[in-house]
């Protein structure tokens, strides 16, 4: 079978930096929502321009867009072994239709970790993120700073603060998290899936936390 794991946590928990690390480590796809969705924005696509507006102002992207954006992204044949989700699902809606999605080829989500932290560590991380242009890696300010300055280590792409990061826009964010996504946590409270991990922690010991947590599901 298959091995697919959703991450879950609020803006800013420091999804996108664990999954990188973790899917390096366990050698699965990772599927980034909001990465496909800046891609697409970049490129001006016809997705893109219809995400725009909603990822500016802190809202969702409508499901029916983002069900059948995930819904091809898993489709592609490195997703034959599974994949590592980060920012996906964010609604019920969406969360149903990726149980309906997996089944009908027989898989299901195995574990689904949870990153918890504090909305003081939230606004402080957002608001330092560095992410960069063409691969989507994250840095921060002061947590985790570039070697050189508005410089990507791993690619050497320009680093920037993206337009939904600036502080008036994180708020609505996490307000749009408590309200839409977070019943996602008894959701797979329910099936016996959710793991908590403290991602107030040091990065290197929320993927030591999170590599345990997955490890024999
Ligand atoms: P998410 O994908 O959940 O929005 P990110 O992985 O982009 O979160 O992390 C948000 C910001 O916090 C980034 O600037 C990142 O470098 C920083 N960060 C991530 N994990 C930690 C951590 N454990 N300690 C301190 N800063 C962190
Ligand atoms: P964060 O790193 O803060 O968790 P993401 O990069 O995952 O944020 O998402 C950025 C924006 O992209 C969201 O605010 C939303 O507009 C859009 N987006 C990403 N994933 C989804 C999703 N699953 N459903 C709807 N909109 C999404």
């Amino acid at each position: 079978m298959a091995r697919y794991y959703v991450l879950l946590g609020p803006p800013g928990a420091g999804k996108g930096t664990q999954a990188k690390i973790v899917t390096d480590a366990l050698k699965l796809s990772h599927i980034s929502s909001g990465d496909i969705f800046r891609e697409n924005l970049s490129k001006q696509t016809e997705l893109g321009k219809l995400a725009q507006s909603y990822m500016n102002r802190g809202e969702l992207v409508p499901d029916d867009l983002t069900i059948s954006m995930i819904r091809d992204r898993l489709q592609k044949p490195d997703c034959i072994n599974g994949a590592f989700l980060d920012g996906f699902p964010r609604t019920p809606a969406q969360a149903e239709a990726l149980d309906k999605m997996l089944k009908e080829n027989g898989n299901e989500v195995l574990a689904v970790p949870l990153i918890t932290v504090p909305v003081d560590v939230i606004l402080e991380r957002m608001t330092g993120r560095l992410s960069c242009k063409d691969g989507g890696h994250v840095y921060h300010i002061k947590y985790n700073p570039p070697k050189v300055v508005g410089v990507c280590d791993i690619d050497g792409s320009e680093l920037y603060q993206r337009e939904d990061d600036k502080k008036e826009t994180v708020q609505k964010r996490i307000e749009v998290y408590d309200r839409q996504t977070t019943p996602l946590i008894e959701y797979y409270q329910k099936q016996g899936k959710l793991v908590e991990v403290d991602g107030s922690q040091a990065i290197t010991d929320v993927t030591a936390c999170l590599l345990k947590a997955l490890s024999g599901k």
